[in-house]
């Protein structure tokens, strides 16, 4: 495997890699990045972008049987949710087609090449065939959802935060009837929101005092308020070190469960940037502390 070499190889794909890619290309600088899974990232693929589609629709669903003006009669439109989910998967398509793959096609400056990639040294990485050097290497993977270690979880359906996905298994097509979410966190809050819009029971689990426990406490109180409003039940005080039980589908996350949080995914293994010891970016206590530059010494 020979060699390629480029001022900036960037491992990830999405919005973050595609703003230094151009910005690279820009300052006439060779870049290139990595994807494990697709291209675009989590934004446009299963973050931002499905989840907006599927929030607005529910709102639609939610306001006609909920008008909040006088003369407006309530109304109940008819629900798909596998046509709702199929639109969404239309809309994040050709979403990612126009503003990743267009900007891909109409480059020469970039590329991206598909795969795991693996550090081999501070400024090597390896993904299928491939052994890329870079001037500089980025680090834009972004974060997976991060799975608690609660007995029991692995005995039980549960879905992650990636539920919204497209043309990957994990994808949800079937309205749950019932779901606990793990968190209250903004993922959690806006994913619940949109089940119990469109009539799923949602019971939304937090170990902390208040919702959104990392933005100011008035926003957790008005959006706790406005919640309440529409009937969603309140987030319930619980840690996770609990434990599941019961056969699957007949236990107290009756249909499915959503686990909100979400973890880096340079934390798995590979795409940890070896640091002086050729150890991991943690272990060797790499930090970030100005203008996101790792202390891992090249
Ligand atoms: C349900 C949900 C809703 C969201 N809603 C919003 C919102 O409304 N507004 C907002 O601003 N943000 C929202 N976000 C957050 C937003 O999606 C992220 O902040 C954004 O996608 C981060 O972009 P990124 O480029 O840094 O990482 P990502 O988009 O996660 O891209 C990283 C990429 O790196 C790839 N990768 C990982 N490891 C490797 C490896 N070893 N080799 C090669 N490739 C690798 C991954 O497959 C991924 O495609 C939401 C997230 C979720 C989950």
């Amino acid at each position: 495997m020979s060699d390629e070499h480029y001022d900036l190889v960037i491992l990830g794909s999405g919005s973050t890699a595609f703003a230094a890619a151009i910005k690279a290309a820009d300052l006439g600088k060779s870049a290139v990045m990595t994807e494990s899974r697709t291209l675009g990232g989590t934004c446009v693929n299963r973050g931002c972008l499905p989840s907006k589609n599927l929030i607005e629709a529910a709102r639609i669903y939610w306001e006609a049987e909920h008008p909040r003006y006088p003369g407006l009669a309530p109304a109940t439109l008819g629900l798909n949710f596998k046509e709702l989910v199929s639109g969404k998967d239309e809309v994040t398509r050709s979403y990612r087609d126009r503003k990743y793959q267009a900007i891909l096609d109409d480059s020469d400056k970039f590329r991206v090449l598909p795969g795991a990639a693996r550090f081999a040294d501070p400024h090597t990485v390896e993904l299928d065939g491939h052994r890329l050097v870079g001037g500089q290497v980025l680090i834009a993977t972004g974060s997976r959802p991060a799975i608690p270690a609660m007995p029991g979880l692995e005995k039980v359906p549960y879905l992650t935060s990636d539920l919204l996905t497209s043309d990957e298994p994990i994808e949800l097509f079937e309205q749950p009837r019932s779901l606990v979410i793990i968190g209250g966190g903004y993922i959690g809050l806006e994913l619940g929101q949109l089940f119990h819009r469109l009539g799923t029971s949602v019971e939304i689990l937090q170990r902390s005092p208040r919702i959104l426990p990392d933005h100011e406490p008035e926003v957790s109180t008005a959006l706790a308020e406005a919640l309440d409003d529409e009937g969603q039940r309140s987030p319930m005080r619980s840690t996770t070190r609990g434990s599941i039980s019961g056969p699957p589908r007949r236990s107290w996350v009756s249909s499915a469960m959503a686990r909100a949080w979400r973890s880096p995914s340079s934390d798995s293994g590979g795409a940890r940037r070896p640091g002086p010891t050729g150890s991991s970016l943690r272990r060797d206590g790499a930090r970030t502390p100005t203008r996101l530059r790792s202390t891992a010494r090249a």
